[in-house]
């Protein structure tokens, strides 16, 4: 009774100095998941709207990140994007407060220190955020917080995709344009957070604020840096911008509407990659699109434009749809899109391919290209995920997306998960007559194997003859290359016309059996000869006409692959 007495009395007398205070305060917290960028932020906007104080705050629990099976490029990333985040609100006179430990363990007692009003956050779409997100609204509405969230990691309300399809989100690409072409145009994107909008809200800082909640060093987090190189994709909102200004800013004789690569080798890091930061948030997927969307209009005044950026942007807003409301979706067990197929289980064989070991160079620059920057091109993608899974070593794709997600900065559980069904024909598309070969495939891309010499510089002196099957090259030429093939790289670890082949009959016998009990329309039409087009890319001397890097292969009647 005495301390109620006390605190009662406490507030009476802030209410006769400062009543404003005491009874109308607004507080806001802003809690930044994904979405990390003052630019439009539409959530963040609602923070600071006829807010009294706003503190913009970030969950990193240390102990979760040092046990994490997260890359260190990763990391990396994250934190240079939470630095940049920092240093643009301090120019707000402002700061980030990284919050260590976990959301629904601390957020009660923010709650009360910070006297808070309202929580506001970009809404989350994929199912684990989903849930993650009712339990943190329910523990505000309990404290008497109200939530505001935002659609803006999306250029859809992907809700509304789906109601629009009665129900169910739509399973191919084309019927997914279809539906999307029929919605208003995406929302346009919403000014940046600036001293303007923060309108009379201020961040109250204390003296140890970075003690208590600065951004913490990859040290912090368990990480070993010695010897880390330096980071190949600087994280951060500031880079994103300036990415984006320059592919597609208001010099026109730069924009390319194909692709954001303009490298010399289309296979190697370009300084207008975007993919990181789309999937940390660092930049708007509708601030990207709206630029787009002004650049048609400059550059073609009419007709359609080509495929391009946008369908790109589509398929990423696809594999979300399909992923909203199916907590699966990353599984083969239990998920209703996926086909059951009984991959190989073999811990060495996933290794060697993990690791850059398979003694195919192709397949052996790419996965080292990713251990060591953590991007890869999309077309390098599709070779590894082929290899590994329908074309050569037949082990799951679960797998090779786990290491993705360990070691792609741009890993995105629904975009990676919906690539890795696709490309093992486990969902969506199923040209499982096409395989990639570990050979041709390469060579057609970049003839003199500069990239393979760049990441394996074992294989330097290699001839280009020779680049990508060294195992081929008569035994002088390997000793004279300082490569001998067994002892200085390692041989092939499977004949790729073999298992290509078997591997290919195995999918034409599961399919046909399929489709007799789920009917054509859901399934690939599965060719009546045994087999089809076994090397669609993969030899040159086959004659048969390849698709060039910025397309790709497939049967006219076929949806294509993203
Ligand atoms: C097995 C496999 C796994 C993949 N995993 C991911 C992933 O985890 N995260 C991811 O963002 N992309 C993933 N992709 C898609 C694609 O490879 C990358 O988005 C692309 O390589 C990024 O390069 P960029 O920045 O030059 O993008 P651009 O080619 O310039 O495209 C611009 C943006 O569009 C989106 N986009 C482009 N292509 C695709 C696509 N096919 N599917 C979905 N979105 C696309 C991306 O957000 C990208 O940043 C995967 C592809 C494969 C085959």
């Amino acid at each position: 009774m005495p301390i109620f007495i006390s605190i009662a009395f406490v507030h009476y007398c802030i209410f006769l100095i400062c009543p404003q205070i005491a009874l109308d305060e607004i507080n806001s917290i802003h809690w930044f998941r994904k979405g990390l960028r003052l630019h439009d932020n539409p959530a963040l906007l609602e923070a600071v709207r006829d807010s009294d104080t706003v503190r913009c705050v970030y969950f990193l629990d240390p102990w979760f990140a040092g046990s994490s099976n997260l890359g260190v490029n990763r990391w990396r990333f994250l934190l240079q994007c939470l630095e940049d985040l920092d240093a643009s609100l301090r120019k707000l006179n402002s700061r980030l407060f990284v919050i260590r430990g976990q959301p629904a363990n601390i957020f009660p007692r923010l709650f009360k220190d910070w006297n808070t009003s309202q929580l506001t956050f970009e809404c989350d779409s994929e199912p684990f955020g989903k849930e993650r997100d009712a339990a943190i609204k329910k523990l505000a509405t309990e404290a008497g917080v109200e939530v505001i969230s935002r659609i803006s990691h999306t250029l859809y309300d992907l809700d509304k995709i789906i109601e629009l399809n009665g129900g169910h989100p739509p399973l191919t690409f084309k019927h997914f344009q279809t539906l999307v072409g029929s919605m208003p145009p995406p929302d346009s994107p919403v000014g940046a957070l600036s001293r303007a909008s923060m309108g009379r809200c201020v961040t109250p800082v204390s003296d140890n604020h970075r003690d208590k909640y600065g951004v913490p060093l990859l040290e912090e987090l368990g990480f070993d840096t010695e010897g880390l190189a330096p980071a190949v994709w600087p994280g951060g909102e500031s880079e994103a911008l300036t990415r984006i200004e320059r592919q597609l800013g208001p010099d026109l004789s730069t924009v390319n509407f194909e692709s954001t690569r303009k490298t010399a080798s289309p296979l190697l890091p370009s300084p207008l990659g975007l993919s990181p930061y789309l999937r940390f948030g660092c930049l708007s997927c509708r601030l990207f699109y709206s630029k787009l969307a002004e650049l048609y209009k400059k550059v073609k005044t009419n007709g359609s434009p080509p495929i391009s950026l946008y369908d790109k942007l589509l398929w990423r807003e696809f594999f979300y749809t399909a992923a909203t409301n199916n907590p699966r979706f990353d599984k083969m067990d239990g998920n209703p899109i996926c086909i059951r197929i009984p991959w190989d289980r073999n811990a060495e064989v996933l290794a060697k391919w993990a690791e850059a070991k398979t003694g195919f160079p192709w397949i052996d620059a790419i996965m080292t290209q990713l251990r060591q920057e953590g991007w890869i091109h999309h077309l390098a993608r599709h070779a590894v995920a082929c290899f590994l899974t329908r074309g050569d070593l037949w082990i799951s794709w679960e797998e090779g997306m786990k290491v993705f997600e360990e070691l792609l900065l741009d890993a995105d559980w629904s975009v990676n998960a919906g690539s890795w069904l696709c490309h093992s024909c486990s969902s969506f598309f199923q040209q499982f007559f096409h395989c990639y070969c570990p050979v041709g495939f390469g060579r057609k891309i970049d003839p003199e194997g500069d990239f393979v010499r760049h990441y394996l510089p074992v294989l330097k002196d290699m001839p280009d003859k020779y680049i990508y099957d060294p195992w081929n090259a008569p035994i002088e030429v390997q000793r004279a290359a300082k490569c001998v093939v067994g002892v200085d790289y390692p041989k092939p670890m499977v004949n790729h016309a073999e298992a290509s082949r078997l591997n290919i009959e195995r999918m034409r016998q599961m399919y046909q059996q399929l489709s007799r009990y789920r009917g054509l329309s859901l399934l690939a039409a599965v060719p009546t000869s045994p087999i089809e087009d076994l090397n669609a890319v993969a030899s040159p001397s086959t004659g048969r006409k390849h698709s060039g890097l910025n397309s790709h292969h497939g049967e006219a009647h076929l949806p294509k692959p993203p």
